[in-house]
């Protein structure tokens, strides 16, 4: 299983964030399909040579969870509530 890609995320106050890109290896998405490794701190994380994936899951209600991994081939994160989002978050038909 190939890791889903973060191919753009809007929170630009997170400290993982440069130029609309994750830069920490692997976040962890839900359970309601949040961003659950955004974090907003004085300076910046990650690395500039790294686009970031999601290593985990835990929001059971998307239609790309398989056994609490992302399977959609990439992901975009944007604001909602001043809180990261998946956008690409789909409700199971
Ligand atoms: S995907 Fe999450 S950890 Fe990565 S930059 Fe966006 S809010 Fe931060």
């Amino acid at each position: 299983m190939e890791m889903s890609r973060i191919i753009n995320c809007n929170m630009i106050n997170c400290v993982y964030n440069k130029g609309n890109c994750c830069r920490t290896p692997a976040i962890t998405v839900g359970p309601h399909a949040e961003c659950n490794t955004y974090s907003h701190a004085s300076g910046k994380g990650g690395f500039e040579d790294v686009t970031g994936g999601v290593g985990a899951c835990l929001d059971t209600t998307c239609m790309f969870n398989e056994k609490l991994e992302c399977n959609a081939s990439a992901i975009c994160v944007g604001i909602h509530d001043r809180h990261p989002d998946c956008e690409t978050y789909q409700l199971k038909g």
